[in-house]
């Protein structure tokens, strides 16, 4: 070996830098399921899909809650459809059950009014129990205030389309708060005096109201009364914060308070709707028709109304259209969509968007 070989320096390892590409950039985000046990097979179902439409790419965990404890059969069959992380929590008791100073005289009265009507679910407590959850409690659950954003799943929902870009990044890029697929107008006997409340809520509080708020999305007469349109809460792709916000916990507590969830039936629906339509920027709320481009679409769904004494079943489904649709590879039917239906919602949405 001559002298200038062996002086030669040796390979740096430091230089030899591996090929990784940096970790995709993720948002705080989980996939949200409030079910029973024995919603199993609808679970499993919209799980499913929703892993081989999504998250098989992105692997954002999942979150299941239930007033009651999960069983191990439940669990076990929940968790091997997934790599991500999955978690089951248990809501605790005085975040579900009818308040102690509820008048329980008034609300079976309020009940056996709606059963009188023929409105779906109107004789059951434990819906109720269920949509005051969702308005109110959910985003404080354990499992939960880890995270920024969730998008809300339901046992038997339908994705029909793929979905190959990362919705809750587009959120915070965009500096979003709600999206939404469906929107249609709330049935009038569940919340008679919500809109009363709604009013007498922004005059004692007009401070929470956005300068650039959805009220036309709401209202046909500029806040006078309530059009009872609403966007269909079982998706929802949201920012838990603002539920979390100073205007939304006034807000809250200021429904709660009226016992309207179960002397009425207030659905966490129109709860959510009217605070984001009021308390958000118009912008700031989203309809999801080309995430629809890469899955969505659809939940199809059956809403039991009773125009004549007798029954109508109707179906609703957002299917992505044209492009959206070929390049999504959706297994929904194009024509077969809700968007300006006769009594959809969007077109008060479109208006306020043009
Ligand atoms: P709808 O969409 O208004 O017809 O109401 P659903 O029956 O679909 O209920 C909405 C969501 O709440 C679904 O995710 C249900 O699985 C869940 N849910 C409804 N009632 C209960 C209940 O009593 N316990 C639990 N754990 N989940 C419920
Ligand atoms: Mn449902």
């Amino acid at each position: 070996l001559t002298s200038s070989s062996r002086s030669k320096p040796s390979p740096s390892f430091g230089n030899v830098i591996p090929q990784v590409s940096p970790p995709p950039r993720r948002a705080n985000a989980t996939l949200v399921m409030l079910a029973r046990n024995n919603d199993l097979n609808g679970v499993i179902s919209s799980v499913e899909q929703l892993e081989a439409r999504f998250n098989r790419k992105f692997n954002y965990p999942w979150v299941f809650l239930n007033d009651e404890p999960f069983s191990t059969d439940f669990k076990r069959r929940v968790s091997v459809l997934t790599d991500a992380n999955v978690s089951f929590g248990l809501i605790p008791r005085e975040d579900w059950i009818q308040p102690d100073w509820i008048d329980e005289g008034r609300a079976q009265e309020g009940r056996n009014n709606l059963v009188r009507q023929g409105v779906i679910y109107g004789g059951n407590v434990s819906y109720r129990n269920m949509c005051r959850f969702n308005s109110g409690f959910f985003f404080r659950h354990e499992l939960l205030t880890p995270y920024k954003w969730y998008w809300r799943v339901e046992p038997d929902v339908r994705y029909y389309c793929d979905l190959d870009y990362d919705p809750f990044l587009f959120m915070e890029d965009n500096d979003k708060v709600y999206g939404f697929t469906i929107s249609m107008p709330e049935w009038e006997p569940t919340i008679p005096s919500l809109w009363s409340t709604v009013k007498d809520f922004i005059a004692e509080h007009p401070q929470y109201v956005s300068p650039d708020n959805s009220m036309d999305f709401l209202s046909d007469n500029a806040g006078d009364s309530y059009n009872m349109c609403h966007f269909w809460s079982n998706f929802e792709i949201a920012d838990m914060d603002f539920w979390r916000s100073e205007a939304y916990t006034k807000f809250f507590e200021y429904l709660e308070k009226t016992g309207g969830f179960y002397y009425e039936r207030w659905g966490d629906a129109p709860v959510h709707s009217i605070a984001a339509a009021l308390f958000t920027r118009k912008d700031q709320i989203h309809f999801f028709k080309d995430i629809g481009k890469l899955w969505s679409c659809c939940f199809v769904f059956i809403l039991v109304t009773d125009p004549f004494a007798g029954y109508k079943h109707a179906e609703f489904a957002h299917c992505p259209q044209g492009k959206q649709w070929r390049e999504g590879h959706c297994s929904c039917d194009p024509n077969d969509n809700f968007d300006f239906a006769q009594n959809s919602c969007l077109r008060h949405f479109m208006r306020l968007h043009d």
